[in-house]
């Protein structure tokens, strides 16, 4: 790969500019999930290891270039001092100076980078500001990367620049599921709707063996083909659109498996009364809201076949029991062939990182991604500018 890592630069003595993504759930000014936060003290801690002083950078919330007072990032500083088991110094209006005073081994956090307005817009005063504070440029915020932002890419053209270690790991997890994966690949990408995730689609139908299109955007591409899907959840007007990832899938030697069974039901509440049909037997007042057994069964037989699994988007309403049993089988035998040895298995998506979980399954998987927008532009095959600075 063409970044280079921590183990590659000379961080002794070093100022290490640091892009975090620590952007954590708070209620009550308490950190409620700390996730993020235990996820990057490998990097600090490596930083300082070898010599060099970490100095974090972050957003926070969405404050619009503006000073908000309750998205200030002091309110983390609990919970990163303890995750990392010693103090940090916050720095509200940092200066080269106040930095260079500082001993070494402190870890420094810098103010929210979005309170002011040059960092959406990557102005490069404010990159070159950031530069100035720092020796060295290391970027771990993966869920950053997709936006080219002062502190996620401008700064990276002005010092050496390199990946943090959960930056690495994911983009190591990514590219052992597509970038360079070992074949059979098989996608399941499911979810609400095809309109989400054209693009998406069509990245995919060039660059898998096996494509399952699961959830609501199932029902799309069964209308496309001429069956009637009563009320479920289904975009018409997409049905061309449909008909053109089928054709440009057969092009590519790419099979697409769609429900082979449905289950329907006349309401969408838990354990409404729901039975399971052959895919053109929705009745006009029913909505498909789950993939049935012999669906699941089929992309069980897939999966055993394959040796790389990229997912994203759910197979039903897994919000809602029993709609979320084909999710949670296809989920389980994943994890199995996962544990197994098998498959290498890799997810992402904010629903679908939910289903794995309530599944009980998303420890078992090779890679989780969290990083949300950042995990389906690159599923979109789209180069994301926080890592091509890096390269
Ligand atoms: P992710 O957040 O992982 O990218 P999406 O947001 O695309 O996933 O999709 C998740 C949503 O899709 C869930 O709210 C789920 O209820 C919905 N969904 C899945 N299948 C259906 C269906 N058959 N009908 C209606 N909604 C569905
Ligand atoms: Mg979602």
């Amino acid at each position: 790969m063409a970044w280079k890592t921590l183990d590659d630069m000379d961080l002794s003595g070093k100022r290490v500019l640091t892009r975090v993504d620590i952007n954590v759930p708070v209620e009550d000014g308490r950190v409620t999930d700390a996730t993020r936060i235990t996820r990057i003290v490998p990097t600090v801690q490596d930083i300082l290891a070898k010599g060099g002083t970490p100095i974090l950078l972050a957003h926070f919330g969405r404050p619009k270039g503006k000073y908000v007072p309750e998205m200030s990032l002091r309110v983390t500083l609990p919970a990163l001092e303890e995750a990392l088991g010693r103090p940090v110094t916050f720095i509200e209006k940092p200066s080269r100076d106040q930095i260079d005073a500082l001993p070494m081994e402190t870890v420094v956090l810098i103010e929210n980078t979005r309170f002011t307005e040059m960092e959406e817009k990557n102005d490069p005063m404010m990159a070159n500001f950031l530069a100035s504070l720092g020796d060295v440029y290391c970027n771990d915020a993966f869920s950053a990367a997709h936006r080219a932002h002062a502190s996620t890419e401008g700064v990276a053209h002005l010092l050496p620049s390199c990946v943090g270690r959960l930056m690495a790991e994911e983009l190591s997890a990514l590219d052992a599921a597509l970038g360079n994966p070992v074949r059979p690949v098989v996608a399941v990408v499911g979810g609400a709707k095809v309109s989400t995730k054209l693009d998406l689609l069509g990245n995919l139908v060039g660059k898998v063996d096996h494509l399952v299109i699961g959830g609501g955007m199932a029902n799309t591409f069964l209308a496309a083909q001429g069956v009637d899907v009563g009320k479920s959840l289904c975009e018409h007007d997409l049905a061309d659109t449909a008909r053109e990832i089928l054709s440009k899938a057969e092009a590519a030697g790419c099979e697409i498996i769609l429900p082979r069974d449905i289950v329907v039901a006349r309401e969408f509440k838990a354990d409404a009364d729901s039975e399971t049909l052959s895919p053109d037997a929705c009745p006009a007042d029913a909505m498909i809201l789950d993939a049935g057994p012999a669906t699941v069964a089929y992309i069980e037989e897939v999966l055993k076949a394959a040796k790389t699994l990229i997912w994203n988007g759910p197979l039903g309403a897994f919000e809602i029991e029993p709609f979320d049993a084909a999710t949670n089988a296809a989920a389980r035998a994943a994890a199995a062939l996962t544990k197994a040895g098998s498959l290498t298995s890799v997810a992402g998506g904010g629903d679908t990182v939910a289903a794995l979980n309530q599944a009980g399954v998303a420890g078992d998987f090779t890679y989780i991604s969290t990083a949300g927008g950042a995990f389906l532009e690159w599923m979109e095959g789209k180069t994301l500018p926080g890592v091509a600075a890096l390269g």
